[in-house]
């Protein structure tokens, strides 16, 4: 029987696929000539199920990494928040552009080979960096973005912090995809997630992200927060929708000990949704987004054809990619490790040229492939057979046949036309079936491989 263990924090990080990530005008890929979706923005001419393969099975991009940048600042911190993020004090923001420069510099003259197919400045708040500290960094990555042909280029941006001028400073550095924190139209609810900004401001956000002409534009809302009922989830689905995003990102509110929202709950001051009403707000989602034409391709994700986030494609691929910045997560050349969630000691061991990573984990072979299964099975399309062998070496359905029959057998997993995935039901407790597949126990002559 497959053993259900606990991922790593890197790993476990990357599950929660918040675990983060388009192009100068016109595309770094001639995207500019392809059809548009009602909002004016480009669609893709993809399939789904092209567009769902890793970008690795694509020879013609030659992809070899993701580069993902963490701005770890923000005007306040949320009481739901996790994430490695801190209110900046003094000259810090201007102190740690130096210092993801320098790390920036330092990674690639140390890998010249390594070549970049998509950049996400994730955070934090990026967008909250003074705009010439914002500018600098950009301007960088732009270049990286430009010399590697990258095919897409996200920074996230809350709404309230992405006036006119730092969108001119985005387009003019070649970001072509902007993802934005809205998390709910509902003044209440975003009163409970200590958001800093209203609903108005996500209006005017999105006004400036089409005013600038950026080529994609994601929303990130959150279901399940108390006293969300039904009726004010749907209204922030419709709201989202009608400001134009071509993808949204909807997850599950989770109650992250150590967090002020979780010590709410724990002192009775909050009440949690109820799991039926949580798995009705789901399903509520995916049926709205999609009857409003977005594609379901991820637990958690939904895009208008040929706009699915390319970045996060690679994680859920588990293809490498380098993290820069305060605990930003890397996995290269079989290697895992994390930067120092500490801003202070990360600044301190940049300027004396100390190593910044931590947590460095090297994966067998039957981990890594029980890793990419994991990762896989977020994909509403699964794990296609054929596309793991490449990616891995093994046989799927042999190195995870105790896991496939039994969750097969009680209906949340499929195996169909060379494909593992998720039932609908299966989706709504996708961790608990995902965890079976985390540490295959590959027999010692017939393990799976080739
Ligand atoms: S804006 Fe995002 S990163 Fe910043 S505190 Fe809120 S949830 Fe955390």
């Amino acid at each position: 029987m497959s053993r259900a263990v606990e991922p790593s924090p890197v790993v476990a990080n990357l599950l929660r696929s918040d675990a983060r990530v388009c192009v100068p005008a016109g595309g770094y890929n001639g995207r500019g000539s392809e059809p548009r979706c009602p909002y004016g923005r480009s669609v893709g001419k993809e399939s789904p199920d092209t567009e769902c393969r890793s970008p690795a099975a694509d020879r013609s991009f030659m992809p070899d990494i993701g580069l993902y940048v963490h701005v770890p600042f923000c005007p306040r911190k949320c009481g739901y928040c996790d994430f490695y993020s801190t209110v900046p004090a003094g000259d810090e923001c201007e102190r740690l552009t130096v210092a993801l420069l320098v790390e920036l510099e330092r990674a690639f003259t140390a890998r010249s080979d390594l070549r970049v197919e998509t950049i996400f400045v994730g955070g934090g708040t990026p967008t909250f960096l003074p705009i010439s500290a914002l500018d600098r960094l950009l301007a960088r990555l732009g270049q990286i973005a430009v010399e590697h042909r990258a095919t897409e280029f996200t920074v996230e941006a809350n709404p309230g912090s992405l006036g006119r001028d730092r969108a001119s400073v985005l387009r003019a550095n070649g970001v072509n995809r902007v993802s934005m924190g809205a998390q709910s139209f509902n003044e209440a609810e975003l009163a409970v997630l200590d958001r800093v900004h209203s609903p108005a401001d996500i209006a005017a956000g999105a006004e400036v992200v089409h005013g600038a002409g950026f080529e994609h534009f994601n929303l990130d809302l959150i279901f399940g927060i108390p006293g969300q009922t039904p009726a004010t989830w749907r209204e922030s689905l419709q709201r989202a929708i009608g400001l134009g995003p071509d993808h949204l990102a909807c997850y599950g509110l989770t109650f992250e000990p150590g967090t002020p929202l979780h010590d709410r709950l724990m002192q009775g001051r909050l009440l949690r949704v109820a799991e039926e009403t949580e798995a009705e707000l789901y399903t509520a989602g995916v049926a709205e987004l999609g009857a409003a034409g977005f594609e379901h391709y991820e637990i958690s994700n939904f895009a208008w054809p040929g706009c699915r986030c390319r970045h996060n494609l690679r994680y859920w691929h588990n293809l490498p990619v380098l993290g820069v910045g305060p605990a930003a997560a890397s996995y290269l050349d079989g290697r895992r490790w994390r930067n120092l969630p500490d801003t202070a000691e990360y600044l301190r061991r940049v300027t004396a040229a100390e190593p910044v990573a931590v947590d460095e984990e090297r994966l067998s072979p039957a981990e890594r492939a029980g890793e990419t299964a994991m990762l896989m099975l977020r994909l509403v399309e699964g794990i296609g057979c054929e596309e793991f062998r490449a990616l891995t070496g093994f046989d799927a359905e042999q190195l995870f046949a105790e896991a496939v029959a039994r969750h097969a057998g009680s209906g949340r997993l499929i195996v169909e036309r060379g494909r593992i995935r998720l039932t609908d039901e299966g989706r709504l407790m996708a961790d608990s079936v995902v965890l079976d597949f985390l540490s295959p126990v590959p027999r010692s002559r017939d393990d799976g491989r080739p």
